[in-house]
C-alpha cells in the first residue's frame, strides 16, 4: 500500500507471532504499532481495506484498529497467555 508505514515491519504487527513474547510484550507491541499507524498517510486505506476483509480472515492491527473487534489488546494479551501455558504443558 502506498506510504505505509508499516512497511518492511510486518513482525511488529503480526498478531501471530507468538514464541516465547509474554502477554505485556504482546500488548506493547501492539499498542506501538497502531501508534505508527496514528502517523501513517495509508489509514483511510488501510481501515476501508481491512474492513472489506470477511471478519473471520481479520486479525491484528488495521489502519488504527485491532481486529477482531471484539477483542481488545489486553484481552488478546491473556488469551495468548492462556496459550503459552497450555503449550507448555504439551
Ligand atoms: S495504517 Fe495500515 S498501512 Fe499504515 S501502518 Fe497501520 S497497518 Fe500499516
Amino acid at each position: 500500500m502506498e506510504g505505509a508505514l508499516c512497511s518492511g515491519r510486518v513482525s511488529e504487527f503480526d498478531p501471530f507471532r507468538g514464541g516465547s513474547e509474554s502477554p505485556e510484550a504482546y500488548r506493547e507491541r501492539m499498542t506501538a504499532a497502531r501508534a505508527l499507524c496514528d502517523q501513517c498517510p495509508a489509514r483511510e486505506a488501510c481501515l476501508a481495506l481491512g474492513n472489506a476483509l470477511p471478519a473471520h480472515t481479520r486479525a491484528g492491527v488495521w489502519g488504527g484498529r485491532f481486529y477482531p473487534e471484539y477483542e481488545s489488546p489486553s484481552r488478546a494479551a491473556q488469551r495468548h497467555r492462556r496459550n503459552l501455558r497450555n503449550r507448555k504443558r504439551v
